[in-house]
């Protein structure tokens, strides 16, 4: 069985539908009202331990009852939490949502997730070591990212960086990614509108971009090439990079090629889509093999 330590973020999404946004100084009566955990990293280990991986994730969360929630969601999906730290005088990271006209608007606080550093991912160390991959986003300081790239790369473990969302990241950390996973728009950040095919030939089996409803993008070594989406009747797109992380860190964890791995993700991720919210779609092992066959 693969272990896969997954470094990141968690959170609770407080989500307010509503006719309208209220104005500055307004009130008025919301809709409905749901709470849903998220974050990046509990994202994704929720979706690596669905596909049937050994999954430890290594987070923070504040002493309040998002953060009591948070964990107990990780444990309910197998995830395993015991270098998920609850912090004293800290809130749990939240997400507020409004869902209203037709759009959303979102403020994002981090709380929690602020003080995943490197300190705490060295308490994590023994089972680092032990991974057969790590699997890393950037909803997290940056400091820590670098520490975790060092790590991997000095004790040779696959590191898996979602670089989402997308910042200016180091050098460094990228040379020291294994593979490196941006949608469309984080790759044009990263690595500039005209440069993206550079970037491709340049990082051969190791940077990935994956296009949505049209497949995943990389350099073979020979050529670049597209390994095609399955086609779905799409519900919600959230969380499909996440599935997709998660379940190619899996399979690559099993041993299989980076094109099986990459279907597969592509097929776990086209699943997820057709179910509401990132973690409500996260396929099951059986469910991502049966549609295989
Ligand atoms: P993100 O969710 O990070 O923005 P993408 O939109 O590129 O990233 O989606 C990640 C992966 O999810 C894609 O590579 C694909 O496998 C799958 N996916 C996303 N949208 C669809 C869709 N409409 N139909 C089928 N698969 C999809």
């Amino acid at each position: 069985m693969a272990t896969i330590t997954v470094i990141g973020s968690s959170s609770m999404d407080l989500v307010v539908t509503a006719a309208k946004r209220p104005e500055a100084g307004e009130t008025i009566l919301g809709e409905d009202f749901k709470s849903v955990p998220g974050g990046k990293g509990a994202n994704q280990a929720v979706a690596a331990a669905r596909l049937g991986a050994d999954v430890y994730m290594v987070g923070c969360v504040g002493d309040d009852p998002y953060g009591e929630a948070i964990v107990s969601n990780l444990h309910k999906n197998g995830v395993r939490t015991d270098y998920v730290k609850s912090v004293s005088d800290t809130s749990s990271g939240t997400a507020h949502i409004i869902l209203a006209e037709g759009d959303n608007s979102i403020i994002v606080v981090q709380g929690a997730n602020k003080l995943v550093t490197p300190a705490l991912v060295d308490d994590a160390l023994p089972v680092i070591r032990e991974s057969s991959m790590v699997l890393i986003q950037q909803e997290i300081p940056e400091d820590t990212v670098e520490h975790v790239s060092e790590l991997c790369r000095q004790y040779r473990i696959p590191l898996l960086l979602n670089p989402a969302p997308a910042r200016n990241a180091a050098e460094s950390i990228l040379a020291n990614a294994s593979y490196l996973t941006p949608n469309e728009t984080e790759a044009r950040l990263i690595f500039g509108e005209t440069s993206i095919k550079q970037a491709l030939e340049d990082n051969p089996n190791k940077l990935l971009v994956t296009e949505g409803k049209n497949g995943v993008r990389y350099h073979d070594g020979k050529k670049e090439t597209v390994i095609p989406s399955f086609k779905v009747e799409a519900l919600d797109t959230t969380g499909a990079g996440d599935t997709f992380n998660a379940a190619f860190a899996v399979a690559l964890s099993e041993g299989k090629s980076l094109p099986e791995s990459i279907r597969f993700a592509n097929k776990a991720a086209s699943i997820s889509v057709t179910k509401f919210g990132a973690q409500g779609g996260m396929p099951s092992r059986d469910e991502v093999e049966r549609e295989l066959l």
